[in-house]
């Protein structure tokens, strides 16, 4: 992630809600010489049908490419989209005992105090076992039940924007290796009749996170990739998001084909075509694993 931010360059993280979506994605990257993360989600395991880490993990090394694809543990949520308390704690144990490459823990429901808390006793276990951890701070909306206010006002007002002092203190106490912000962008609704609308297109307010990225020093996440309007997704790259997540993007291609065919295996060639036209046409990586993986790792942010 370090290398990418500073060539200028994002890894792009797939979250993969059904198994059979984990061969397609990770046949594009390959295909488009590109480096990115395969990734699941708590969520998808519980509303939608990866199962859990163990099945995602045992699915992800049946296809992977350790030079293109790296497994990473999405959202361990401390309060869940429900407001649900989550033993956190022991679902990041068992994903790093599992062999995932990255984690991320998401207290951003609970209080500054608490998140830097909780945070930080996730960011000790995945350090202890030698892969980075991401946090998030600020609140990227979009995966609770409840209707969100219009995007424009959500957009105007600032709404659940990471706050640039807070993220500061936040990088500094508790250790994160990536910070996921919120500056504009919104998770694709997962639940009910909404889950399959064409997702709102969201901007990013690019102020905001260049001041972000200067107060942290730690490469930036943006969540709720799908549908960002691309140059502002671009410019978001230029101004130090290093990672960022699609997951409703390629979930309806799946689900539509799914639904239209039958089977399962147009709906992985869906997710394939979906995923290539992303890494080439949207974010124009095709071609640039190398600049990714084999940059010198030493230079600080
Ligand atoms: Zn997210």
């Amino acid at each position: 992630m370090r290398n990418a931010s500073q060539v200028g360059l994002v890894v792009p993280a797939f979250n993969v809600p059904y198994l059979p979506m984990v061969e397609p994605v990770v046949r594009a990257v390959v295909d488009q010489d590109c480096f990115a993360l395969v990734e699941t989600a708590r969520l998808e395991w519980i509303k939608f049908e990866s199962r859990g880490p163990a099945a995602c993990l045992e699915e992800f090394f049946k296809w992977q490419k350790p030079d293109y694809v790296r497994l990473h543990l999405d959202h361990v949520p401390v309060i869940d989209e429900d407001n649900c308390r989550v033993d956190y704690l022991s679902i990041i144990r068992q994903a790093l005992d599992l062999g995932y490459q990255s984690v991320m823990v998401d207290g951003s429901r609970l209080g500054l105090e608490e998140n830097v808390a909780a945070t930080r006793q996730a960011v000790e276990l995945a350090h202890a076992a030698g892969v980075p951890c991401e946090a998030e701070l600020g609140a990227v909306l979009g995966h609770e039940a409840g209707p969100l206010p219009p995007y424009e006002e959500l957009f105007r007002s600032g709404l659940g924007f990471t706050d640039v002092a807070e993220a500061q203190r936040f990088a500094q106490e508790t250790g994160c290796d990536w910070l996921s912000v919120a500056v504009g962008n919104i998770h694709g609704a997962v639940s009910g009749a909404v889950k399959d609308q064409k997702k709102v297109e969201a901007r990013l307010n690019l102020e905001h996170l260049e001041e972000l990225r200067q107060a942290t020093g730690v490469p930036l996440v943006l969540h709720g990739g799908s549908g960002v309007r691309r140059e502002y997704l671009l410019a978001a790259i230029e101004k130090g998001i290093a990672k960022v997540n699609v997951g409703t993007e390629i979930r309806q291609a799946y689900e539509a084909a799914l639904r239209e065919s039958g089977s399962v295996a147009a709906a992985q060639d869906a997710v394939y075509e979906r995923t290539c036209w992303l890494l080439r046409d949207y974010f124009s990586l095709s071609g640039t694993r190398k600049l990714v993986t084999d940059s010198p790792p030493h230079r600080a942010l």
